[in-house]
């Protein structure tokens, strides 16, 4: 550590929402002395530098990361390893690793075999994200008081972990360390099944040939709508977490298929009990969301603008 910084150079590699809210929230707190970025397209170099949540931008991964302190690869899942490959012969000794990507065991299969001895490889996941991508969509406020959970692999020096979460600490979020395989599990429940459920059903409705789609979008706000903003996130983030978390998420269909036959053989036989039951059962949990602060308490999630927080801040 230098002066007030935390580190001397950070490189985020990926621009979108996620790099470029960290861009913004590393940048507000000042911890580093200067951030290099790199992204795919021109275009998303271009408009980083526009906005201003990096320092300096390269063509090249290897480049952005050359001389990092702390490299943050926060592109798609799929594209971690051929990252981590391509970065592996310029990384300093010394420098930590990490990503911000929504699954951990095959990013540790991924990522892992291209750390070289002397750097840290922690891999990382933000709670936090909205329905946007891109480098327009990101924004300081992003990790307040949201989760972010470090999967340190056997052996990971302490000094380390403890860098980065003292890192993650001062862009807002609040740290945990979980061993990978329960974080896939843990995800697959909380974040993955549900982004699963709203893609099917807002695909459900599109296909529906007895309800016009105008009458869909028309009386959305019944209770569509909510699915919908699911369903608009990023398709290829959603396409690599599935293929990368295949086990978890269909442990967690089967429950859910499951639980759905109950629910459809409790509404065919009028058992209203077992659907009160239930129903109480739920609406309790979403109140401990809302005393656990990881929601507000504003009716219709807020959509009134005198209760909207910034950003539309949700957790992924
Ligand atoms: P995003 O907005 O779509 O941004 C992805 C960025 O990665 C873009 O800048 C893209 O560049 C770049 N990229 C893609 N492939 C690349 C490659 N091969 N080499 C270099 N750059 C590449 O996505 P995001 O929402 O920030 O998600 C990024 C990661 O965060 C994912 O791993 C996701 O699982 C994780 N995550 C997302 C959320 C969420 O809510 N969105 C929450 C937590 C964690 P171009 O713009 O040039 O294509």
């Amino acid at each position: 550590m230098s002066g007030a910084f935390h580190f001397e150079r950070v490189a985020i590699v990926g621009l979108g929402l996620i790099g470029g809210s960290l861009g913004h929230a590393v940048k507000r707190a000042g911890l580093a002395r200067h951030i290099a970025g790199h992204a795919r397209s021109e275009a998303t170099r271009k408009r980083a530098l526009e906005i201003g949540f990096v320092d300096s931008v390269h063509e090249s991964a290897a480049e952005a990361a050359k001389d990092a302190d702390l490299v943050v690869v926060c592109t798609p899942v799929g594209a971690l390893g051929p990252v981590a490959a391509e970065i592996e012969p310029h990384l300093k000794k010394g420098a930590i690793l990490t990503d911000v990507g929504s699954v951990k065991l095959a990013v540790i299969r991924d990522m892992g075999p291209h750390v070289p001895e002397g750097v840290h490889f922690i891999p990382g996941h933000p709670i936090a994200g909205t329905e946007e991508s891109g480098p327009d969509a990101g924004f300081a406020e992003l990790f307040e008081g949201r989760w972010c959970i470090l999967t340190p692999v056997p052996g990971t020096d302490q000094a380390a972990v403890d860098k980065l979460n003292a890192f993650w600490t001062a862009c807002g979020s609040k740290v945990d360390v979980m061993e990978p395989k329960h974080h896939d599990l843990v995800l697959a429940i909380v974040s993955h099944l549900p982004h699963i459920i709203a893609y099917n059903i807002v695909g459900t409705a599109s296909d529906l040939e007895t309800v016009t789609q105008s009458e869909v979008i028309k009386y959305s706000a019944s209770g569509f709508r909510d699915f919908t903003r699911l369903a608009a996130s990023d398709p290829t983030m959603w396409r690599d977490i599935c293929l990368n978390n295949k086990e978890p998420i269909l442990e967690m269909l089967g429950r859910f298929s499951e639980d759905l036959t109950a629910l459809q053989r409790a509404i065919r036989w009028g058992d209203g009990d077992k659907l009160f039951d239930l129903f109480t059962r739920t609406r309790a949990i979403r109140r401990s969301i809302v005393d656990a602060g990881q929601d507000i308490a504003a009716p219709n999630f807020g959509r009134n603008p005198t209760h909207a927080q910034p950003g539309g801040k949700q957790d992924q």
